[in-house]
Protein backbone atom coordinates (compact mmCIF):
# COMPACT_ATOMS: atom_id res chain seq x y z
CA UNK A 1 0.00 0.00 0.00
CA UNK A 2 1.42 3.05 -0.99
CA UNK A 3 0.87 6.31 1.79
CA UNK A 4 3.28 8.84 -0.44
CA UNK A 5 0.50 11.11 -1.63
CA UNK A 6 -0.65 11.32 1.74
CA UNK A 7 2.83 12.84 3.08
CA UNK A 8 2.57 16.47 4.33
CA UNK A 9 6.65 17.14 4.77
CA UNK A 10 9.98 15.42 4.58
CA UNK A 11 12.50 16.58 7.05
CA UNK A 12 15.92 15.32 6.19
CA UNK A 13 18.16 14.44 9.87
CA UNK A 14 21.63 13.94 9.70
CA UNK A 15 23.11 11.90 12.36
CA UNK A 16 26.75 12.55 13.05
CA UNK A 17 29.36 11.66 16.23
CA UNK A 18 32.60 9.52 16.21
CA UNK A 19 32.83 6.48 14.70
CA UNK A 20 31.17 3.38 17.11
CA UNK A 21 29.07 5.45 19.36
CA UNK A 22 25.77 3.84 18.06
CA UNK A 23 24.59 6.15 15.79
CA UNK A 24 23.35 3.08 13.17
CA UNK A 25 21.78 1.28 16.03
CA UNK A 26 19.99 4.50 17.09
CA UNK A 27 18.52 4.73 13.52
CA UNK A 28 18.17 1.21 13.46
CA UNK A 29 15.91 1.66 16.97
CA UNK A 30 13.94 4.34 15.75
CA UNK A 31 13.17 3.58 12.29
CA UNK A 32 12.89 -0.52 12.33
CA UNK A 33 12.68 -1.40 16.39
CA UNK A 34 15.72 -3.35 16.08
CA UNK A 35 19.20 -3.63 17.64
CA UNK A 36 22.42 -5.92 16.40
CA UNK A 37 25.09 -5.63 19.01
CA UNK A 38 27.41 -7.43 16.52
CA UNK A 39 26.83 -4.46 13.83
CA UNK A 40 30.25 -3.80 11.60
CA UNK A 41 30.96 -0.05 10.24
CA UNK A 42 27.77 1.13 8.10
CA UNK A 43 27.52 0.04 4.47
CA UNK A 44 25.96 1.01 1.83
CA UNK A 45 22.44 2.57 3.08
CA UNK A 46 22.23 6.45 2.86
CA UNK A 47 19.16 6.90 4.83
CA UNK A 48 16.23 5.21 6.47
CA UNK A 49 12.86 6.40 6.65
CA UNK A 50 10.15 6.79 9.27
CA UNK A 51 6.76 8.03 8.86
CA UNK A 52 5.24 9.94 11.86
CA UNK A 53 2.47 12.58 12.92
CA UNK A 54 3.36 15.65 14.15
CA UNK A 55 0.27 17.74 15.25
CA UNK A 56 -2.10 16.14 12.72
CA UNK A 57 0.51 16.55 9.77
CA UNK A 58 2.16 12.97 8.63
CA UNK A 59 5.82 13.46 8.58
CA UNK A 60 8.14 11.66 7.09
CA UNK A 61 11.62 11.91 8.35
CA UNK A 62 14.49 10.74 6.42
CA UNK A 63 17.44 9.88 8.59
CA UNK A 64 20.80 10.11 7.18
CA UNK A 65 23.63 7.77 8.55
CA UNK A 66 27.42 7.95 7.99
CA UNK A 67 28.89 5.25 6.23
CA UNK A 68 32.33 5.09 8.04
CA UNK A 69 33.36 9.16 6.74
CA UNK A 70 33.61 9.99 10.34
CA UNK A 71 36.63 7.99 10.73
CA UNK A 72 38.61 10.61 7.72
CA UNK A 73 36.49 13.59 9.05
CA UNK A 74 34.88 12.93 5.71
CA UNK A 75 31.59 13.83 5.93
CA UNK A 76 31.13 16.06 2.96
CA UNK A 77 28.44 19.18 2.64
CA UNK A 78 26.27 17.17 0.44
CA UNK A 79 25.76 14.85 3.72
CA UNK A 80 24.39 17.87 5.38
CA UNK A 81 22.51 19.98 2.61
CA UNK A 82 19.09 20.46 3.20
CA UNK A 83 19.25 18.69 6.40
CA UNK A 84 16.61 20.25 9.06
CA UNK A 85 17.74 18.82 12.09
CA UNK A 86 20.85 17.22 13.20
CA UNK A 87 21.84 14.38 15.61
CA UNK A 88 25.45 14.73 17.25
CA UNK A 89 26.09 11.39 19.23
CA UNK A 90 28.92 10.48 21.78
CA UNK A 91 29.01 7.02 23.85
CA UNK A 92 28.30 7.95 27.67
CA UNK A 93 31.45 5.28 28.54
CA UNK A 94 34.18 6.89 26.20
CA UNK A 95 34.92 10.32 27.27
CA UNK A 96 36.90 11.00 23.62
CA UNK A 97 33.99 10.80 21.76
CA UNK A 98 32.25 13.55 24.19
CA UNK A 99 35.42 15.89 23.64
CA UNK A 100 34.78 15.74 20.17
CA UNK A 101 31.24 16.99 19.99
CA UNK A 102 32.70 20.33 19.81
CA UNK A 103 34.39 19.92 16.43
CA UNK A 104 31.05 18.00 15.16
CA UNK A 105 29.11 21.00 16.30
CA UNK A 106 31.91 23.41 14.21
CA UNK A 107 31.06 20.75 11.08
CA UNK A 108 27.43 21.37 11.50
CA UNK A 109 28.34 25.66 12.05
CA UNK A 110 30.26 25.24 8.74
CA UNK A 111 28.19 23.48 6.44
CA UNK A 112 24.82 23.18 7.91
CA UNK A 113 21.58 25.69 7.00
CA UNK A 114 21.64 28.18 10.48
CA UNK A 115 18.25 27.04 11.50
CA UNK A 116 19.41 23.59 11.94
CA UNK A 117 17.86 21.92 14.96
CA UNK A 118 20.55 20.05 17.13
CA UNK A 119 20.02 17.51 19.61
CA UNK A 120 23.18 16.04 21.98
CA UNK A 121 22.91 12.37 22.23
CA UNK A 122 24.89 10.36 25.06
CA UNK A 123 24.08 6.84 24.16
CA UNK A 124 24.90 3.36 25.89
CA UNK A 125 23.18 5.04 28.56
CA UNK A 126 22.15 1.00 29.56
CA UNK A 127 26.52 0.72 30.25
CA UNK A 128 26.03 3.07 33.61
CA UNK A 129 29.07 0.91 35.53
CA UNK A 130 31.51 2.42 32.51
CA UNK A 131 30.06 5.88 32.55
CA UNK A 132 32.99 8.25 31.64
CA UNK A 133 30.79 11.35 30.67
CA UNK A 134 28.51 12.46 33.80
CA UNK A 135 24.73 14.20 32.78
CA UNK A 136 25.94 17.38 34.39
CA UNK A 137 28.54 18.06 32.02
CA UNK A 138 26.62 16.72 29.51
CA UNK A 139 23.99 19.08 30.36
CA UNK A 140 26.38 22.02 30.63
CA UNK A 141 27.57 21.87 27.41
CA UNK A 142 24.23 21.38 25.64
CA UNK A 143 23.03 24.41 27.18
CA UNK A 144 25.95 26.22 26.55
CA UNK A 145 25.77 25.43 22.94
CA UNK A 146 21.99 25.52 22.85
CA UNK A 147 21.34 21.85 22.07
CA UNK A 148 18.39 19.41 22.87
CA UNK A 149 19.86 17.14 25.43
CA UNK A 150 18.94 13.36 25.67
CA UNK A 151 20.87 10.26 27.44
CA UNK A 152 19.37 6.89 25.21
CA UNK A 153 20.28 3.08 24.80
CA UNK A 154 19.83 2.10 21.04
CA UNK A 155 20.18 -1.60 22.82
CA UNK A 156 17.11 -1.03 26.01
CA UNK A 157 15.69 1.65 23.57
CA UNK A 158 15.29 3.89 26.57
CA UNK A 159 14.46 7.77 25.46
CA UNK A 160 15.20 6.85 21.68
CA UNK A 161 11.90 7.72 20.17
CA UNK A 162 11.49 10.50 22.72
CA UNK A 163 14.87 11.97 21.17
CA UNK A 164 13.90 11.69 17.60
CA UNK A 165 10.15 12.63 18.08
CA UNK A 166 11.25 16.00 20.29
CA UNK A 167 13.64 16.66 17.34
CA UNK A 168 11.27 16.04 14.94
CA UNK A 169 8.62 18.67 16.82
CA UNK A 170 10.65 21.19 17.18
CA UNK A 171 11.57 21.21 13.15
CA UNK A 172 8.17 21.30 12.76
CA UNK A 173 8.08 24.27 15.02
CA UNK A 174 10.74 26.12 12.91
CA UNK A 175 9.63 25.51 9.83
P1 LIG B 1 28.31 3.81 14.65
O1 LIG B 1 29.69 3.54 14.13
O2 LIG B 1 28.25 5.10 15.40
O3 LIG B 1 27.26 3.70 13.60
O4 LIG B 1 28.02 2.69 15.77
P2 LIG B 1 27.11 1.34 15.66
O5 LIG B 1 25.67 1.69 15.65
O6 LIG B 1 27.61 0.51 14.55
O7 LIG B 1 27.43 0.67 17.08
C1 LIG B 1 28.77 0.36 17.46
C2 LIG B 1 28.75 -0.74 18.49
O8 LIG B 1 28.14 -0.29 19.70
C3 LIG B 1 27.98 -1.99 18.04
O9 LIG B 1 28.64 -3.14 18.55
C4 LIG B 1 26.64 -1.80 18.71
O10 LIG B 1 25.98 -3.02 18.95
C5 LIG B 1 27.03 -1.11 20.02
N1 LIG B 1 25.96 -0.25 20.54
C6 LIG B 1 25.27 0.70 19.86
N2 LIG B 1 24.37 1.29 20.66
C7 LIG B 1 24.50 0.73 21.89
C8 LIG B 1 23.84 0.92 23.15
O11 LIG B 1 22.95 1.76 23.33
N3 LIG B 1 24.27 0.13 24.19
C9 LIG B 1 25.24 -0.80 24.05
N4 LIG B 1 25.58 -1.50 25.13
N5 LIG B 1 25.88 -1.01 22.88
C10 LIG B 1 25.52 -0.25 21.81
MG1 LIG C 1 27.44 3.41 11.58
Amino acid sequence: ENHEDKIDYVFKVVVIGDSAVGKTQLLSRFTKNEFCLDSKSTIGVEFQTRTVTIKGKVVKAQIWDTAGQERYRAVTSAYYRGALGAMIVYDITKRPTFDHVARWVEELRAHADNSIVITLIGNKADLMDQRAVSTEDAVEFAEDQGLFFFETSALSGENVEKAFLRLLEEIYGVI
